[in-house]
């Protein structure tokens, strides 16, 4: 189990995030906390650790396809892209940047971040 940070609040968020795909996870007020957001999640995590046993991989260690690598990458790079051009356009507006130029910016982030946002690797079957 990877430990994140030394402290409760630390401890609470590592409760809180699915132990595959890492999103939050709404907050439970009643049973066993769950530790994965979805069925699928649940079973990739299962594939995981049976294709690391056949691999002696330990569990720190995972293989993924590089056109899986590749996409993330690609993903990654257009938002690291964006986030530099709204650096940019946000220096040049000044001080004071009008409503419509924030607008611009904050479309054009979204636009990049949504790939991102909305990733989900396909369940095995
Ligand atoms: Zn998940």
């Amino acid at each position: 189990m990877t430990k994140v940070g030394g402290d409760d609040e630390g401890r609470a968020e590592e409760r809180s995030r699915c132990k595959w795909c890492r999103r939050v996870m709404p907050t439970q007020k009643t049973g066993r906390p769950r530790e994965f957001c979805s069925q699928a999640c649940r079973q990739w995590h299962w594939v995981g650790k049976q294709r690391a046993a056949e691999l002696q991989l330990n569990e720190y260690e995972l293989i993924i396809t590089k056109d899986e690598l590749d996409r993330l990458h690609d993903e990654l790079y257009v938002l690291a892209c964006a986030v530099n051009d709204a650096e940019r356009d946000l220096s040049a507006a000044g001080a004071k940047p009008s409503v419509r130029e924030l607008q611009e910016i904050v479309d054009w982030l979204l636009e990049a971040a949504r790939p991102i946002r909305d990733r989900e690797l396909t369940p095995p079957q």
